[in-house]
């Protein structure tokens, strides 16, 4: 070989086909004949061929039955993800640019494509697309990736997402879910393609715009998942006084000021997202809503001591469960956060209140409630349950992606 030319890296073996077969324990196929698509090392008894890290594998029953393909990480204890349930369906460029066709598809059916909105475009497992996660704000497109193989996978995706959304510039983001799979691979911020924005990017929800910090942002930049249920909090604001703890860059706040809510107190102890927020609220000339940089354990309870009283609150704290080992701890802060709400609105007052700690069963959140009412000795009655907006769809077959509740009550 001439010396002066690199050694190209291998490339898979045939476009999509399997390198190796990942054979399962006895008795362990069950949740893949049922297309969950997460396979844990602990479910594996051997490999029958070596795989190397993003090789595309069939997973087999103890029997050598096919029961799914997927892509292979030797690093995760999250071995094998599944992306096909058919022998014949190779893992090749042509299924990743139908998946995500089908995702753009799928959000322009909602009406969820005008051009400068916010919106997530693919959301991983809910789309078939396990590791994968985009989201779209206005011109530029922000990619996370939690599977090791999508990384692999990076130029073919993005360069299928610049065809099917065309954008100025596609960004690579941290990624920060749970289970991520991606130990040994170190994955820094980048623009992947086109260019970054130079400046904050506008996007409109409704008849609000937001500007949002795609360098710095929290998550993707913006919690594009609490689109709808801002709308239907906002239904209970016209003429109320309204809290909105935890605020972030303003959603809840600005939706509530924007249907008519009297007064908005806007609460975050990040002082970068109440200027967001600030900002956000100038942007769209709503005096009504003032912002306070404050933790919200300590301002709820100054606030019940001295006697204030709101026809709304909302409360949207941050993951407090990052695991089943924290749930109790978590349920004892949703608890006290909550009982402070409810002291803090006045008769007939609502209560927004979510969870975004996908530990936290759906069932837990609301039997914490029951001890809220009870404590506080009034009625919550339940209004809404509600999940993610239709652009965060889950699979049905993998429940690990439903993480978001937000309930609202009204609190006679
Ligand atoms: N409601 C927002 C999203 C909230 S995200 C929206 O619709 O866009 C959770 C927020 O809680 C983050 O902005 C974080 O800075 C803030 N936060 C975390 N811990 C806090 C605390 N102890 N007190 C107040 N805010 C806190």
């Amino acid at each position: 070989m001439d010396p002066a030319v690199p050694p190209s890296p291998s490339p898979p073996a045939a476009d999509g086909l399997p390198t190796a077969t990942v054979v399962l324990k006895p008795k362990r196929a069950r949740p893949f004949f049922g297309r969950h698509p997460w396979v844990l090392d602990s479910a594996i008894a051997r490999l029958d061929g070596d795989p190397a890290a993003g090789d595309v594998v069939d997973l087999a029953t103890h029997e050598g039955r096919f029961v799914a393909r997927g892509l292979f990480n030797p690093h995760s204890r999250l071995r094998v993800r599944l992306y096909a349930f058919d022998p014949a369906q190779p893992l090749d460029g042509a299924l990743w640019e139908g998946r995500i066709a089908a995702a753009v598809a799928l959000r322009r059916r909602l009406g969820l494509d005008a051009t400068d909105g916010a919106v997530r475009l693919v959301n991983s497992e809910g789309d078939d697309l396990s590791g994968l996660v985009v989201d779209r704000y206005g011109d530029w497109l922000c990619v996370q990736v939690t599977a090791l193989a999508m990384a692999a996978r990076l130029e073919t995706l993005s360069g299928i997402l610049g065809t099917l959304a065309p954008a100025r510039g596609i960004l690579l983001r941290g990624a920060e879910r749970g289970l991520a799979g991606l130990e040994g691979l170190h994955l820094p911020d980048r623009v992947v393609r086109g260019q970054a924005p130079d400046g904050p990017v506008f996007v409109r929800e409704g008849n609000l715009r937001y500007g949002i910090d795609l360098a710095a942002g929290q998550k993707t930049g913006f919690y594009i998942d609490q689109r709808d249920n801002r709308h239907a909090a906002a239904r209970h604001a016209p003429g109320k006084r309204v809290l909105d703890m935890f605020c972030y860059s303003g959603g809840f706040a600005l939706t509530a000021a924007a249907a008519g809510a009297s007064a908005v107190l806007a609460v975050d102890s990040s002082a970068k997202a109440t200027a967001l927020a600030a900002a956000n609220a100038r942007l769209n000339g709503l005096a009504t809503v003032a912002v306070e940089t404050a933790d919200a354990f300590e301002r709820l309870a100054d606030l019940a001591g001295s006697g204030e009283r709101y026809g709304m609150v909302v409360l949207d704290p941050p993951k407090f469960a990052r695991s089943r080992a924290t749930v109790a701890d978590a349920l004892r802060a949703y608890h006290r956060i909550n009982r402070l709400a409810v002291d803090l609105l006045e008769p007939g007052g609502t209560l927004v209140t979510c969870s975004c700690s996908g530990a936290v069963g759906r069932d837990e959140f609301l039997t914490m409630l029951a001890g809220v009412a009870q404590q506080a000795r009034r009625s919550i009655q339940l209004l809404e349950v509600r999940g993610a907006a239709p652009d965060h769809p889950v699979s049905a077959s993998c429940l690990d992606g439903e993480y978001l509740t937000c309930v609202i009550a009204r609190v006679p």
